[in-house]
């Protein structure tokens, strides 16, 4: 590489490329990349600064309740109760594992997630066009730029074809700025001037063009005021935020109940005739055990863990989750609006017809025919393919196949088979590149020594720019009878669900100055009509079936004109017969009361621009709709920002699309985004169930000790028994609720509403008296030992409350299951983990009632076989009568 360094955009192309030792057309080689990226580095701002483990594990202890625990222990462990403290201090390390695990799990979904969102751009390398990751960039190497890509490194353009920069994350203007490659002497430009380079963070707005890098990561413009990159962070979501609050609130209270157990433990305690310093470190110990067992401060980190474990399996079913939040509303769509092409259809785009003048070809699937060599007009027909293959950004692929817009590979494959292809694709001089609001693109080619313009875009947008027609090989004026012909035919290819384009052309002097794109584009000539298919998704219908089962409506928002968009409407079952087509036109006629009273009942628009996007998004949602969207170009941007839900496509989005997006779907499959919905309503659903699991649980841990602390002169739960039971109860059971497999009617019932959290009213009156039911196997075996039994000794009574109460907690679970099957139902042992949850517990708790060096440690006796027959009928008891509610309930 040379010494010489810029400024850049003071030098000519050619000097910038000598600098940077490097070639336009062919780029670097792959060894000089290799060494250029080991000086340089890699082309990324900040390495994801990841917390280190030991640090996140640290992170598990930092609970002041966790602390108070610990110095009460080590004050007991003065005391002489070694062994206890030992046993407290191993379980809150359990407690911490167990934690630090579930989070690692979530940190790896999310981190999976990054790396697979992780840009991309295309290199020339090797004299091979290629897609690298951005990160891989260095010095010298020649990009490729096209409408809709952000801009991956700084650098000087060496090609701009109409191309336009939005520059506003740099520069505040939200103009796009228009670009070139003559050099700017000027020395001192300020950044917004430098119109022959291009910046990382920025976007291409329109056109293509080519750079050359010169700056990456750190030291590109951007790189110098990185902090602005750090916004990036997930914001909370409306249920971790809701959680966070909740839970608040309940430490409160918790911590309220453990002062009143501590309070009344040392009444009991010098009632008892207990010495004071015991009965205190007795009391103490009780009380913030009972603090540290109820108090859920894991809450929001347990919305975290699933959240991030519902990405990880939408990732698995090609939804890649941007944002948290979209999980939780994916749950609550109510409205998907769909793009047509590439979402709807296939994206698989084929030339079906061909039309000049007046009569039709139908080309056949196997392209066996060749019309062009047998039929009449086949002067016109090769200028059509010409004219098709030229006015065309498609490129032909080495090893066979086209890179492109798949309307445009149709185009040039049609092209490469009908026709001779030397003739084709004349030099290309200038152009006015293709928009999804102007419909239409149009270029300029050097043909021998004439200027030829060309340009293909939608039939009705070409023809109103057309004053001359070609038929049967002669340029005639276009006539209101040879316009009606036209369009007849080419209402009949829309009507058979094909994608029109009309192509013109115009010859231009070959002396004068190349006209402005406004006048460039008129006086054109109508030359002929393709007819593309693009047959729709095989699993679309059922796709749509799902969505009216669940309350989802959905509306096809397209580019394409009424009658194609109304044929593939019909073909994939959203549209019924008699049903309307809105078009951009009427919409740009609507006012907005007027869009809003229509919105809801419409399911196909057509031939919109994607401003109209945005006013269909706001429509729906002035009636409370949850607003999925799909979009792809540069100006679905605002539409996908402004929706619940911006969905992207990755195989034919851009960039910026893409970082608008809330999700991008891997194979811009619309069934994708019902599988999401799927995901994000199983998401929540298993939320609430863990939610309400752990709450209900400590309600009864809490109110058992709290209503046993008046009866009893000593504690009936010790404390380690109190941290034991909410290790196991929060440990597997909790972890297998989170993953429990749907209920078959998940997709079968109406949307939640998107205000309503997971504990709303209704759901804390449940947990209020689920717990209390919980208990009261507590206490009736409280009641049957301590009482009716006056023979059974305190521990044994003890040993029977502290099972009563793992067992039931466990038994809840299952119940809480569904919302309205009953818990002695089959699908009750479908979640084998859970089962294996009942079973494993059980099973440690029967470790800690028959190991005779455990049983020292807890305090506990062997039960006999009556002792487990009350145990398993007390917690059996509270399970029925939960039931029997709720089932009741939902008939
Ligand atoms: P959909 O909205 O169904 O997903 P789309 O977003 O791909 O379709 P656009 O790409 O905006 O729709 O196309 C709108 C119209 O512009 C098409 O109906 C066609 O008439 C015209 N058109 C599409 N692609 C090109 C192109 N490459 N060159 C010229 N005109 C085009």
């Amino acid at each position: 590489m040379a010494e010489t360094r810029g400024p850049w955009h003071a030098m000519t192309p050619d000097l910038v490329l000598e600098a940077l030792g490097s070639d336009p057309s062919a780029g670097l080689t792959s060894p000089e990349a290799v060494a250029r990226l080991a000086a340089a580095g890699p082309n990324q701002l900040r390495a994801s600064v990841r917390t280190p483990a030991w640090r996140r594990f640290a992170g598990q202890f930092n609970d002041f309740m966790i602390w108070v625990l610990a110095v009460a222990v080590l004050i007991s462990a003065f005391e002489g109760e070694l062994l206890d403290a030992v046993a407290i201090l191993t379980i809150l390390l359990l407690n911490g594992i167990l934690g630090f695990l579930q989070e690692s799990r979530a940190e790896r979904a999310m981190e999976a997630l990054r790396e697979m969102a992780a840009p991309l751009a295309t290199v020339v390398r090797d004299g091979r066009q290629q897609q690298l990751a951005a990160a891989m960039l260095v010095p010298g190497d020649i990009v490729v730029l096209a409408a809709g890509d952000n801009i991956p490194a700084d650098g000087r353009l060496v090609e701009a074809a109409a191309l336009r920069v939005d520059e506003s994350s740099l520069t505040g203007e939200s103009v796009p700025a228009a670009k070139h490659v003559e050099p700017l002497p000027d020395e001192r430009l300020v950044l917004g001037d430098r119109r022959d380079m291009v910046y990382a963070s920025t976007s291409v707005a329109v056109g293509r063009g080519r750079f050359v890098v010169t700056e990456t990561a750190g030291t590109t413009e951007v790189g110098r005021i990185a902090e602005m990159l750090d916004a990036q962070e997930n914001e909370p979501t409306p249920l971790q935020r809701e959680l966070k609050s909740v839970g608040k609130r309940i430490a409160l209270l918790v911590l309220a109940v453990a002062v009143a157990v501590f309070a009344v433990g040392i009444w009991q305690a010098s009632r008892a005739g207990v010495p004071l310093s015991r009965g205190l470190t007795v009391a103490l110990l009780v009380a913030i055990s009972l603090a540290v067992a109820a108090i859920p401060e894991g809450l929001p980190a347990i919305v975290t863990v699933a959240l991030s474990l519902g990405v990880r399996r939408m990732a698995e079913h090609n939804a890649i989750v941007r944002k948290l939040h979209a999980v939780e509303t994916l749950g609550s769509t109510t409205f998907i609006c769909s793009d047509k092409t590439g979402t709807l259809t296939r994206n698989e785009m084929r030339v079906r017809s061909i039309l000049v003048g007046t009569d039709p070809v139908e080309i056949l699937p196997d392209w066996a025919e060749r019309p062009a060599d047998r039929v009449p007009d086949a002067a016109d027909r090769a200028l059509v393919l010409a004219i098709a293959a030229s006015c065309n950004d498609a490129e032909p692929l080495e090893g066979g196949g086209y890179l492109g817009d798949p309307t445009e590979t149709a185009l040039l494959a049609a092209a490469d088979n009908l026709a001779a292809p030397e003739r084709l694709r004349p030099r290309r001089i200038a152009e006015v590149p293709f928009d999804s609001e102007r419909k239409r693109m149009t270029t300029v080619h050097a043909v021998d020594d004439r200027r030829v313009a060309y340009m293909k875009g939608g039939a009705d947008v070409v023809l109103g720019l057309c004053t001359h027609a070609r038929v049967h090989g002669e340029t005639t004026a276009m006539t209101e009878e040879l316009l009606l012909l036209i369009h007849g035919q080419d209402e009949s290819l829309a009507s058979k669900g094909y994608r029109t384009l009309a192509v013109a052309m115009r010859e231009l002097s070959a002396e004068d100055p190349l006209p402005e794109d406004e006048v460039l584009e008129t006086g054109m000539t109508y030359v002929g009509l393709l007819g593309l298919v693009d047959p729709p998704r095989a699993e679309v219908p059922e796709a749509l079936a799902t969505c009216r089962r669940a309350g989802i409506e959905v509306a096809m928002i397209t580019g394409d004109q009424a009658l194609t968009a109304r044929a593939i409407g019909t073909e994939i079952g959203l549209l019924e017969e008699g049903e309307r087509v809105v078009t951009g036109a009427e919409l740009e006629r609507m006012s907005d009361e007027a869009l809003a009273a229509a919105v809801e009942d419409v399911r196909v628009y057509a031939r919109v621009d994607p401003a109209h996007k945005l006013r269909i998004v706001d429509a729906l949602k002035s009636h409370g709709e949850v607003v999925a969207m799909t979009g792809d170009g540069v100006n679905d941007a605002p539409a996908l920002k402004r929706a619940d839900i911006g969905v992207a496509m990755g195989l034919v989005g851009t960039d910026v699309s893409r970082e608008a997006s809330d999700m991008v779907l891997a194979d811009d499959d619309f069934a994708t985004i019902v599988e999401a919905v799927r995901e994000g309503r199983m998401v929540f659903d298993n939320l609430r169930k863990v939610i309400l699991f752990l709450l209900s649980c400590n309600v009864s841990e809490v109110l058992i000790v709290f209503v046993t602390t008046f009866f009893s002169p000593t504690p009936v739960l010790l404390p380690l028994q109190l941290l034991w039971i909410n290790l196991v109860t929060d440990g597997l059971p909790a972890l297998a609720l989170g993953v429990d497999p749907p209920g078959r009617r998940i997709m079968d019932r109406a949307p939640r509403s998107a205000e309503e959290g997971i504990l709303v009213r209704r759901r804390q009156i449940q947990i209020l008296w689920q717990g209390s039911l919980l208990t009261a196997a507590g206490l009736l075996v409280f009641v049957w030992g301590q009482v009716l039994m006056p023979g059974h000794s305190p521990e044994r009574a003890r040993t029977m409350l502290f099972t009563a109460m793992v067992l039931v907690q466990l038994l809840h679970a299952f119940g809480l299951r569904s919302e309205t099957r009953s818990v002695w139902s089959a699908s009750s042992l479908c979640n084998r983990w859970l089962v294996a949850a009942l079973l494993g517990s059980m099973s440690l708790q029967a470790l800690v009632l028959y190991v005779p060096a455990l049983r020292q440690v807890f305090a506990t006796v062997p039960l006999a076989a009556t002792d487990w027959l009350a145990v398993l009928v007390a917690a059996l008891l509270p399970i029925a009568v939960i039931d029997l509610v709720k089932v009741r309930r939902a008939r």
